[in-house]
């Protein structure tokens, strides 16, 4: 069991497009059994790769009974639209409403490399959305006005800069 650091907004690895996945080989399923360590040790139902420093279309989530690793997600189809908290690991303790549609159709490859198709919903269909949007170099806030992902990213620097005094210099 490996935990990884998770890195925080702005690191760049989370702002763009990750790479496929291409080797369904035992590296990879390693790698996802560390991601799943960190995401339970950091009391989170989703992580993507870029959020470990990796640059890979690769995520795993733990949400609402549903528990799945996705390498080179793609959501193909939404439906409906709910409006819900929203946080991730790679932003502290930040934390908006976010719109979102309510179901949606993922499409994916398993760990073995073969694709696979599941239609989620609510609390699910939300962790799907925002890890798959990961993997596409994009975080939540992009989902809100310009304004509002301001006034966050302000209170995020803001938490930021406090634990960083907090941290012994020696
Ligand atoms: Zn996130």
């Amino acid at each position: 069991m490996t935990i990884r650091r998770i890195v925080s907004y702005p690191d760049l690895v989370l702002s763009k497009r990750a790479t496929p996945v291409v080797a369904f080989d035992a590296a990879l399923k390693e790698l996802t059994d560390d991601m799943f360590d960190t995401m339970l040790a950091s009391e989170g139902v989703g992580l993507a790769a870029p959020q470990i420093g990796l640059s890979l279309q690769l995520f795993v989530m733990d949400c609402d009974g549903l528990s799945l690793v996705a390498a080179n997600p793609k959501v193909e189809a939404t439906n409906g639209l709910q409006n819900g908290e929203e946080g991730c690991l790679s932003l502290g303790r930040i934390r908006h409403a976010v719109d979102r549609p309510r179901t949606a159709m993922l499409r994916a490859q398993d760990l073995r490399g073969e694709f696979f198709e599941i239609e989620v919903h609510d609390v699910a269909a939300r962790c799907v959305m925002h890890e798959t949007d990961h993997c596409e170099g994009k975080l939540f806030l992009a989902h809100l006005s310009p304004l509002k992902c301001d006034n966050l990213i302000r209170k995020f620097r803001k938490t930021q800069k406090r634990r960083n005094t907090n941290i012994p210099t020696q």
